[in-house]
């Protein structure tokens, strides 16, 4: 069985087609410019040459289109007939309250994902587009949607609720969501198995530290808490967006700045975070050059992104009122050791220790604690798009 992931953007088209029988990538790409002049393929076959092609793509449609006549090629193909594609996996950003899982589409779901257009305005309207140009092209195999909220639905109230006149929830819907689900249902349940924990009996922390950053605390397999809430900007400090602050800063920026709400919004998602601190750079690895070079304020950055993270785990720890598993995942979850030390030196008091050996190992999934450390701690990588393809394989 073969399996399409598909990615949307408003601009851009991420995919990769999958074979389930060995869970093999056998070709992965991305369409740039989608709408905009200079559009682009990058088609990366398994085994066989890049295929680049410079092509307009006016929308979404014509790049699917371009993306299946990839996949069929002769040179760089890796099917002859779409009709090989068992089913495609979409990955949707907001499904509000309405689903807590994956679920095949049909017009009701497309519906729940236009009435949250205004809960994801970037990405909702594009993923829309995307399942909406493959039932299009590709008539009769199955869309299924798998949403990057749906993991935290099983949240509680105490946990989802912003402390605001209860109307604008009602009216407005207005609460915290979270996002990540599909890396932080995927690491949280290889968690599980790597640890051996009782899947009816552990608590798990999933610190996933990549460009965006979330956390979540997950008590038997659900989730019970995450640090992002109704857009990802709350939360960890992250590449470039801000994260937790006091609301006011918003008011106070606007008036200084002579800017409304919307550019101030924009400053703390775009240009905050890491790269706001430091000045140099939202890659964790340029402003760690510059802290070794003894840069002020890439240290004071690195500080913080640190001294947050360990500040949620030791919330979470406190809100599942024990833990059993702290799990490092994404970019620099997965590669980074110096980042993973600092924020262990912080969980003394939950006994864990560090095994400075196994955790220089990047990349791959490893145990990092100690074998005296009283939390076992562990890196293990996150592939989205293999957890996409293995839900839409389940539903179908
Ligand atoms: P992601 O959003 O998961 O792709 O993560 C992207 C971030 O991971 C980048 O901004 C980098 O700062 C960070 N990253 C990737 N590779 C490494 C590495 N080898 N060491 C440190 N940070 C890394």
């Amino acid at each position: 069985m073969k399996i399409l992931v598909i990615n949307c953007g408003s601009s851009s088209l991420k995919y990769q087609l999958i074979d389930m029988e060995n869970e093999n990538v056998l070709a992965k790409g991305l369409c740039e410019r989608i709408g905009i002049e200079g559009s682009k393929l990058t088609h990366k076959p398994a085994g066989k040459d890049v295929l680049e092609k410079a092509e307009a793509m006016p929308d979404h449609q014509v790049a699917v289109k371009l993306v299946l006549d990839a996949l069929q090629d002769a040179t760089y193909g890796v099917i002859s007939n779409v009709n090989e594609i068992s089913a495609i996996g979409h990955r949707v950003l907001h499904a509000g309250k309405y689903y807590s899982d994956s679920i095949i589409v049909n017009e009701d779901v497309k519906r729940v994902i236009r009435e949250c257009f205004d809960l994801g305005p970037l990405h909702n309207p594009a993923n829309l587009i995307g399942i909406e140009a493959c039932e299009a092209a590709m008539p009769g195999i199955p869309n299924v949607a798998v949403f990057d909220t749906a993991f935290h639905q099983t949240m509680p109230e105490k946990a989802y609720m912003y402390a605001i006149p209860y109307e604008y929830y009602e009216k407005y819907s207005i609460r915290r969501y979270g996002f990540h689900g599909t890396s932080h249902r995927f690491v949280s349940k290889r968690t599980i198995e790597v640890a051996k924990l009782d899947p009816n009996n552990s608590k798990v922390i999933v610190c996933h530290l990549g460009n965006g950053g979330s956390i979540s605390a997950v008590v038997n397999g659900k989730c019970v808490d995450t640090s992002m809430g109704l857009t990802p900007l709350e939360g960890l400090i992250m590449g470039t967006r801000s994260g937790d602050l006091d609301p006011a800063v918003v008011q106070y920026i606007a008036n200084k700045e002579g800017k409304d709400v919307n550019e101030v919004i924009n400053i703390l998602n775009k240009k905050s975070g890491i790269l706001g601190i430091s000045g140099i750079s939202s890659d964790f690895r340029d402003v760690q050059k510059a802290q070794k070079e003894g840069n002020h304020r890439a240290n004071v950055a690195i500080d913080a992104f640190v001294y947050r993270v360990a500040k949620y785990i030791g919330a979470y720890a406190a809100a599942m009122n024990g833990v059993d598993a702290i799990t490092f995942t994404a970019g620099v979850g997965e590669n980074d050791a110096a980042i993973r030390k600092e924020v262990c030196s912080y969980l003394g008091y939950l006994g864990v220790t560090v095994n400075e050996e196994a955790n220089k190992i990047r990349g791959e999934e490893v145990e990092i604690s100690a074998a005296d450390s009283k939390v076992k701690v562990f890196a293990i990588p996150t592939n989205e798009e293999l957890a996409i393809a293995r839900e839409t394989r389940d539903l179908i």
